[in-house]
């Protein structure tokens, strides 16, 4: 009786768990919310409706009028590129760009406009290769990395290393990124919204900003 009394208290004693058994579960909300299904911590994913709710700045640049109506805007551009940081290594006029660029282009990537959501070429598109910049051809996003928000555009949880660069919005609200070599805008990018990524941001990109090139065809 007393051996078995004292085995249970030993057998009891050993299987209390271990001080680090328990000290996880400190970190266990940082876990939970990069690898596994949330629990308590991670709270339910906001409706991804930022860009739908406030669209980017001007949407008129992207009507589909595909004439002069969006094109000659010198006034916006100018306003536009005294808020953005330092140009990268491309740089071309604002008469070269729209040389070498569709209206559409040119409305959203020079004049930061942006597209209707869910109208773009790559919103529900799932193909494996990357994405360059439209107006400069720089890779900017590879597909694995892309995921489906269902916010209307296409949502990307990464760049490639040193491609994007971020600028808070004058307003403060938002953080707009662009292409670092041509200074080309994509969209923006929102922080912590409880996306099952691995870096929880979502970069909202136009469509029309990009260029995917499929793995098979890639160098
Ligand atoms: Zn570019």
């Amino acid at each position: 009786m007393g051996v078995q009394r004292m085995l249970r208290l030993t057998m009891a004693s050993h299987s209390c768990p271990r001080p680090a058994a328990v000290a996880p579960r400190a970190s266990r909300p940082l876990s939970s919310l990069l690898l596994g299904p949330s629990p308590a911590a991670a709270r339910p994913r906001p409706a991804p409706l930022a860009c739908a709710a406030r669209p980017c700045r001007g949407l008129a640049a992207a009507s589909p009028s595909r004439g002069a109506a969006g094109r000659r805007l010198p006034g916006l551009a100018a306003m536009s590129s005294s808020t953005t940081p330092p140009p990268g290594p491309v740089q071309k006029s604002e008469e070269e760009w729209q040389a070498i660029l569709t209206p559409e282009q040119f409305n959203i990537l020079r004049l930061k406009g942006t597209e209707y959501p869910g109208t773009g070429e790559y919103d529900k598109f799932f193909d494996e290769g990357i994405y360059k910049c439209a107006g400069c051809g720089t890779p900017l996003y590879k597909s694995s990395t892309k995921f489906n928000s269902g916010c209307g555009w296409p949502a990307f949880y990464e760049g490639l290393p040193g491609a994007i660069r971020q600028t808070p919005d004058p307003d403060g609200r938002r953080t707009e990124i662009t292409c670092a070599a041509c200074g080309g805008h994509l969209g923006h990018i929102f922080k912590g919204e409880g996306f099952k990524t691995p870096t929880n941001e979502r970069h909202c990109v136009n469509s029309i900003s990009l260029k995917f090139i499929p793995a098979s065809e890639e160098a």
